[in-house]
């Protein structure tokens, strides 16, 4: 019997171009999805790949987590931090050479040639393991979607030789390149940097085991590499060796010393530095804990913020030297950056940001997650490489406030312009007028003062509040930003719990270059914006008064003499007329006068109020 050949429907397609952060110590991908981008994990994983790869004694090749792992144990045949002999000779690297357990020799064409277990292998197809692991952790987290073409980065200072060796990496692991983007200028696509004409970027980034500082020029979107500076020796395992020296000298005065050497016990003893070294970026004090070898002892020391910052001072102080000579190079001074970037888990700490702040006298770009800010890049490189157009926002920031409009036209902002998202706030409203039984809302977008002058985001109404007087109802209106932007409003009366809700997506149909329009108008017209938005509330606060005096007099007029029912009657006209014409001053002037004229009826209301109040009461009680 033969079989018929069916169309194949279920044939995944390949992942769009992808963004690759091919890192010394981590390497990531990011996707553009949703008009922004984002690295790309499977569930319950980070979806960083540890730029490791083990050799076992047979079977294929380990690589990433379980790798970097297995280092601890058998360092020999793990080869790590391959970036940083990419497209070198032995005699370029031979002091890093010296540093690493895993054993190297010059090849063909002096180029390094690693030897684990009697394979010769060279940076590139350890590089393209690392890329092929890349591809993996992408098809788990796609359901099984192929990496076929990338933009992958590397340090602004590599070299023909090191791009080629990059080039030659993600040939072998069967990924074609469109471009190979330098990391500094990646970091600032991410921040959407390249929307600007021009300016200067500084980028800081302080990884794991190296820092560089990059010095770029911003020429109609383009980036250029004014200069560069660093140290490939200077990263977070040297804040982390601060303390593991700390907790040495301290743990020498009590344990046999040569138990402190033990290989594993100084692992575990690094691994508890750098997680006291993470919790000092959030808490002011963070505790060391650790086995002391050969013992059922733990050694416990607390650490203070304080204490590391002034173990780990110099450090910072070496990466404001390279800050220094970099601008130097560029010939520029500090006053001269536009920008500056934040790259590397290491700029998590607030003395790093501190001090890159204090240096150039600005706050750095620190919105998104300083890891991963690279790969971020890369994907939005990708995107616009492959034809995509970027015109919704990247950041994950509103990028204009958002409010309601209030009686009178003006705008009451609940979530102020640059809140990261997700985010939430609760404002309170109440009724205008007695017996007022709805509110009909008007969710806006914008930094201008008047509601006419905002983006209208969509409206919504309140119904079923309980008829009472003006002011007495309590409306609390929610606004909560979701992790993909979406905005609700939920607007709920307190007694009775009648609630309603408008969902909607506020970066929809915004381009960068409306979000600029919107900022510029809004400093623009700031001046004239203060002066018309006190005026609606003016013209607000009048219309609460001048129903308040009609009911006022409808009460009282018998008792005021003739004069002053005249003086009230002409200031209600002035107020009538100043609200026509809706000037400040004049405004203002009006409800001035107003409030004057009515001080001898409310005088009146209140005592009439307090005999209403003493009425049936003995004089005893009172
Ligand atoms: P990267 O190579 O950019 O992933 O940087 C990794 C380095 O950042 C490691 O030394 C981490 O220990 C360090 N790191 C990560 N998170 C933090 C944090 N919250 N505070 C200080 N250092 C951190």
């Amino acid at each position: 019997m033969g079989f018929l050949q069916l169309n194949v429907l279920n044939q995944i397609e390949p992942l769009a171009a992808v963004g690759i952060d091919l890192g010394t110590t981590n390497s990531l991908v990011a996707v553009w999805e949703n008009g922004r981008p984002k690295v790309v994990h499977p569930e319950g994983d980070n979806g960083y790949v540890p730029s490791a790869v083990y050799f076992p004694a047979d079977g294929a090749p380990i690589v990433g987590k379980e790798a970097r792992e297995r280092a601890v144990f058998d360092p020999e045949h793990t080869i790590f931090s391959v970036k940083r002999f990419m497209g070198r000779g032995v005699t370029d690297v031979a002091e890093d050479l010296k540093g690493v357990p895993f054993k190297a020799h010059s090849g063909k064409n002096g180029v390094i040639e690693f030897d684990v277990r009697g394979r010769k292998l060279t940076p590139q197809e350890i590089s393209a393991l690392i890329l092929e692991k890349c591809g993996e952790v992408a098809a788990r987290a796609t359901g099984g979607r192929a990496l076929q073409k990338a933009v992958i980065t590397v340090p602004a200072y590599f070299d023909d030789a090191q791009r080629q060796a990059t080039r030659d990496a993600a040939r072998l692991a069967g990924i074609e390149v469109l471009r190979i983007v330098n990391e500094p200028t990646a970091a600032s696509l991410a921040y959407g940097l390249d929307q600007k004409k021009q300016g200067h970027v500084a980028v800081y980034d302080l990884g794991g085991g190296t820092f560089d500082v990059s010095i770029l020029a911003i020429e109609d979107g383009v980036f250029r590499v004014l200069s560069t500076n660093g140290d490939t020796h200077l990263g977070g395992d040297d804040f982390d060796r601060c303390l593991v020296g700390a907790a040495l000298t301290e743990l020498s005065h009590s344990v046999d010393p040569r138990k402190l050497d033990d290989p594993a016990f100084r692992q575990a003893l690094r691994l508890a530095a750098e997680k006291c070294k993470i919790e000092l970026s959030t808490y002011p004090e963070a505790e060391m804990h650790i086995q002391i070898p050969d013992s059922n002892v733990q050694w416990r020391r607390r650490f203070t913020r304080r204490e590391f910052e002034v173990l780990t001072k110099v450090l910072v102080e070496r990466t404001l030297h390279s800050c220094r000579r970099a601008l130097a190079d560029a010939k520029l001074e500090p006053s001269q950056i536009d920008e500056v970037v934040l790259v590397g888990g290491v700029t998590r700490m607030p003395a790093v940001r501190a001090a890159v702040q204090q240096f150039f006298g600005r706050e750095p770009h620190t919105k998104l997650n300083p890891d991963e800010v690279v790969a971020l890049g890369a994907a939005v490189q990708a995107h616009v490489l492959s034809g995509g157009t970027r015109d919704v926002l990247l950041m994950d920031v509103t990028p204009l406030s958002l409010g309601l409009e209030t009686v009178g036209g003006a705008v009451a902002k609940v979530i102020l312009r640059n809140s990261t998202i997700p985010c939430q706030a609760t404002e309170g409203f109440t009724t205008y007028v007695d017996n007022q039984t709805a509110i009909d809302f008007n969710v806006l977008q914008g930094e201008r003062e008047l509601a006419a002058d905002c983006r209208s985001l969509g409206r919504f109404r309140l119904s079923g509040i309980p008829p009472m007087p003006a002011g007495l109802a309590r409306v609390a209106v929610r606004f909560h930003i979701d992790a993909n932007g979406l905005l609700t409003v939920t607007a709920k009366e307190q007694s009775t719990g009648v609630t309603a809700r408008i969902e909607v997506q506020p970066q929809n149909g915004l381009s960068d270059a409306d979000v600029q329009r919107m900022l510029a108008n809004a400093y623009e017209h700031a001046k004239d914006d203060f002066a018309a938005r006190r005026a609606a509330e003016l013209v607000t606060e009048i219309g609460t008064m001048l129903r308040a005096t009609e009911k006022g007099l409808a009460e009282a007029k018998p008792q005021l003499d003739r004069e002053t029912i005249l003086d009230i009657e002409d200031a209600m006209k002035n107020a009538r007329n100043a609200c026509e014409g809706r000037d400040a001053r004049e405004l203002q002037r009006a409800r001035d006068a107003f409030e004057k004229a009515t001080l001898p009826l409310a005088a009146v209301l209140m005592d009439n109020f307090a005999k209403k109040a003493l009425t049936g009461k003995v004089i005893g009680e009172v």
